[in-house]
């Protein structure tokens, strides 16, 4: 007689409770892990056990609620992200909606029966990107005609269809919209053999709800809350608003209930995101109503929450209750990232922005006011259509003024379908990329000079991960400079004091002091 093998894919936080109820049973059976990454295991079972091996597995699944999904039956799924953090969050709740619907992960493309690209429109050089991935993905694809591709995110929402007639291989294209209706669409597709193509970009859905995985940010030290979808400002560069729609905002209990589930996962730290978080509104069961800095409180009160962000602030919106939680809000973290685009006030009018440089520079003034040490980071796009030199020196100017810890700096581009691109007066190719280089090494000096000034100083660093170069831990400071450190032990996750011994500008280089701050 001979041994029976079963392979089963399980979730990860699973596998080695599975294996001690399992072997616990003496001499039935063995569980080996095949593949950590499909977290994808074997058990090798005695000959004529396989029928109270069955019952076991039945007991698993019905009492302890554990899902184990019979090799075959899985289909394995792999991301790629491209462009901004809400791209990341959406490919989070892509992923965690395609496990709760019996698909597992994996890192390797040419592992994968799904592949899904999200991509990002905000300039010209990710479209780019996508497109050289889409490029790659089709080797795979000949090779193997039932791997599924879709192409989800702001690109999938602007190209929609042009993208399966440029590229045929593609079989579904969906839009941030719609991505709640991913698991649907990839079983319409896999399940009915049926190559179909389909395109969903509608803007019209409303934000589906909350999906939990659990144990899916095990190991993550940090995490994201998208609080809004969309739009609506048309600044005259910008395409959100034409590719993730007007501005809709998730309930605050919804909101709230996710920020409870990331801190149980034991995130330390949670970023609230929207195109303009300052114009979060929502009103509650209660008939309570949230604005942002109301809603940012409630988070903040999260038990054992450690540090709190969020990101991006419209400068209009910005109120004096926002400003006020950096006084009063000890785990809201001392940052701020504020884009002012120009320092000039023709250019503001021009981007629709409806602020002015002096509001601007108010702001700063009342936000150094509520922390005093609070870094402060910002956009900045050079070269808008009929920027002149003297409106460039304006930015120059508010850049010295302001002294921001760190900027984003672009030269301006077209983007399809917006008020900038009809307009007069484009600035050439070549200036734009000599603002360019002036802007950036004005800041690198300041980002330098502000670095240098921590050197010799004790910071907190929440330590995320390994340095770029993997030799080293690698955390951010509560004002979101990267600090990179030498250990013997390990200490993801957990907060250290760190002597800061040399600056850079784009880092800071430290050594770990004895003592831990909390874990
Ligand atoms: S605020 Fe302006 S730049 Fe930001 S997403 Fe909206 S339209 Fe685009």
């Amino acid at each position: 007689m001979h041994t029976t093998r079963w392979t089963f894919c399980v979730e990860p936080k699973h596998i080695s409770y599975i294996r001690y109820t399992l072997e616990s049973y003496d001499g039935i059976l063995t569980v080996t892990t095949l593949d950590p990454a499909l977290s994808l295991i074997e058990l090798k079972i005695a000959p004529g056990c396989e029928d109270i091996t069955r019952a076991v597995l039945h007991a698993l699944e019905q009492e302890e609620g554990i899902k184990l999904i019979k090799n075959g039956a899985a289909k394995t799924f792999f991301i790629k992200t491209m462009g901004c953090q809400m791209n990341e969050y959406d490919s989070d709740y892509v992923a965690q909606l395609l496990i709760n619907n019996g698909l597992v992960p994996t890192d390797a493309p040419e592992k994968a029966d799904l592949i899904l690209i999200n991509t990002c429109t905000v300039r010209a050089k990710p479209d780019q990107k996508a497109y050289s991935f889409l490029g790659r993905v089709h080797a795979l694809k000949q090779k193997n005609h039932d791997i599924v591709i879709g192409v989800i995110g702001c690109l999938a929402q602007k190209q929609g269809k042009t993208i399966i007639d440029r590229f045929p291989y593609v079989d579904m294209v969906i839009g941030p919209r719609e991505i709640g209706e991913i698991a649907r669409l990839y079983r319409k597709i896999a399940d009915t053999g049926k190559r179909k193509k389909l395109v969903a970009t509608s803007l019209d859905r409303d934000i589906p709800p909350s999906v939990f995985s659990p144990g899916y940010f095990q190991n993550r030290v940090t995490g994201f809350i998208s609080i809004m979808q969309g739009c609506n400002n048309f600044c005259t560069y910008c395409s959100v608003p034409y590719v993730r729609g007007r501005e809709v905002c998730r309930s605050s209990d919804d909101i709230l209930k996710e920020a409870e589930h990331l801190v149980s996962q034991g995130i330390k730290e949670i970023t609230l995101l929207g195109q303009n978080v300052n114009s979060y509104i929502w009103t509650g069961r209660t008939g309570k109503q949230y604005d942002f800095a109301s809603l940012l409180k409630e988070v903040s009160q999260k038990h054992e929450l450690c540090r709190l962000r969020f990101t991006t602030s419209h400068p209009k919106d910005l109120s004096d209750r926002l400003i006020a939680c950096f006084a009063d809000l000890k785990n809201l973290c001392n940052h701020i990232h504020l884009p002012v685009q120009s320092g000039s006030n023709r250019i503001l009018s021009r981007m629709r922005r409806r602020y002015t440089r002096e509001q601007y520079l108010d702001l700063i003034r009342k936000l150094r006011e509520a922390r005093e040490d609070i870094a402060i980071t910002s956009d900045i796009i050079v070269g808008f259509p009929g920027e002149t030199d003297q409106d460039f020196e304006m930015t120059l100017d508010l850049v010295r003024q302001v002294q921001f810890d760190s900027i984003f700096s672009f030269k301006y581009s077209d983007r399809k379908g917006t008020v900038a691109e009809k307009m007069d007066f484009k600035v050439e190719e070549e200036k734009k990329s000599q603002r360019l280089r002036v802007l950036q090494e004005i800041q690198k000096q300041i980002t330098l000079e502000k670095n240098k000034m921590l050197e010799g100083t004790c910071q907190e660093v929440l330590v995320e991960g390994f340095s770029k170069r993997g030799r080293q831990f690698s955390g951010r400071t509560t004002t979101g400079k990267i600090v990179n450190f030498s250990s013997d032990n390990t200490h993801i996750g957990a907060f250290v004091n760190v002597l800061i011994k040399k600056a850079f500008v784009n880092s800071l280089l430290g050594e770990k002091k004895d003592m831990d701050l909390w874990q």
